[in-house]
């Protein structure tokens, strides 16, 4: 048993300050922000990193840093985190807040003091933090410290079983494919992104030629066979940073950020050739595709959608098996 005692207003606070994170389990940067400023209450640190084990939309993990000191050297920070958290080898962003500039230190301080600390569910690692500092690291006593860890282990179970939630709601089941919806929010990501930064981004729909026919040729069953079968190719042919939606029945679409039309005629050439060449149980399939990308002209994330549907349908009317480009 811990040693809770209503006297001890420690726990009460450390009970209230978690209650408020929970309202901001879906928002990372006030989630991670305010559990820092928890984490300044209970530990002197120099250093502080929360990771959680939940991957944004491009699969980026992020381990984020609250350092106090700009001449710590980031990296073996990270070698250190993560030599304790073998399975999050697959890092891929660490994002860090120095919140000091640094007088009279050196590069090559030796922390006396760490406290690295993995949480895990059910045999899964959700996250982990750390906490590093030259001095003596609890500002409270280790029965304090055991309740605040396990407070901290609440938000982490419950941070993963929500993004699970999110995850879940933003699939679509036949596929395995982002769905319509989680494609809405990123063409309106994408748009904001690329007006505010100038930079270009394309979007591609394709759409499997007479599809109706090859289901009521060999059946709904072998036609959800090839919806699956070309999600998987489209899939294993893109970055990891283009994303890939189901956009309706059989319409597939690709938001490919920072690329302009012109280099994703590559890839999407490559597809199309590859799907027109597929085996499907010894029957041929082939795709058209429309393309579009942002340009200054631009005034809506719509308008571009409307563009690459125009093409889409262009190559249709083409004779299909082909790939048409908005030309602005
Ligand atoms: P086009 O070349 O012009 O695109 O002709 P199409 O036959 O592919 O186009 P149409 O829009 O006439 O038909 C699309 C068909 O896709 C009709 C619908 O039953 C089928 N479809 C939509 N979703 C699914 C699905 O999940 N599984 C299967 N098997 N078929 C689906
Ligand atoms: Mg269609
Ligand atoms: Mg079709």
């Amino acid at each position: 048993m811990n040693n809770f005692s209503l006297e001890n207003n420690n726990y009460i606070d450390i009970i209230n300050d978690f209650r408020n994170l929970i309202d901001f389990i879906n928002y990372n940067d006030v989630l991670i922000e305010k559990m820092f400023h928890i984490f300044e209450k209970h530990f002197n640190f120099e250093i502080a990193g929360i990771f959680f084990n939940s991957p944004d939309i491009y699969g980026i993990n992020t381990l984020n840093l609250l350092i106090k000191n700009k001449n710590n050297n980031i990296q073996s920070i990270e070698e250190k985190f993560f030599n304790h958290m073998s399975e999050f080898k697959q890092i891929i962003k660490i994002k860090s807040n120095i919140i000091q500039s640094g007088i009279n230190n050196s590069n090559n301080k030796n922390f006396e003091n760490e406290l690295i600390t993995p949480f895990l569910f059910q045999n899964k690692l959700l996250g982990g933090i750390c906490i590093i500092s030259e001095n003596e690291i609890l500002k409270t006593d280790l029965n304090t410290y055991n309740f605040l860890i396990n407070e901290l282990l609440s938000i982490f179970k419950l941070k993963y079983l929500y993004s699970e939630q999110i995850f879940k709601s933003s699939v679509d089941g036949l596929t395995g494919l982002y769905n319509r919806h989680q494609f809405d929010i990123n063409l309106n990501q994408e748009f904001n992104r690329s007006q505010r930064y100038k930079t270009p981004f394309t979007v591609a729909m394709i759409d499997i030629d007479h599809f109706k026919n090859i289901n009521d040729t060999y059946g709904h069953q072998f036609g959800d066979f090839v919806l699956k079968e070309i999600s998987q190719i489209i899939q294993n042919t893109f970055r990891k940073t283009d994303i890939v939606f189901r956009y309706g029945g059989e319409e597939i679409a690709i938001i490919m950020p920072e690329t302009t039309s012109k280099k994703a005629l590559l890839p999407l050439e490559k597809l199309r050739d590859k799907i027109s060449k597929h085996n499907f149980n010894s029957k041929n399939v082939t795709i058209s595709i429309g393309v579009a990308d942002f340009n200054n002209d631009i005034k809506s994330s719509t308008e571009i959608l409307k563009k690459a549907d125009k093409m889409l349908y262009s190559a249709k009317e083409n004779g299909r098996n082909q790939i048409k480009v908005f030309l602005p």
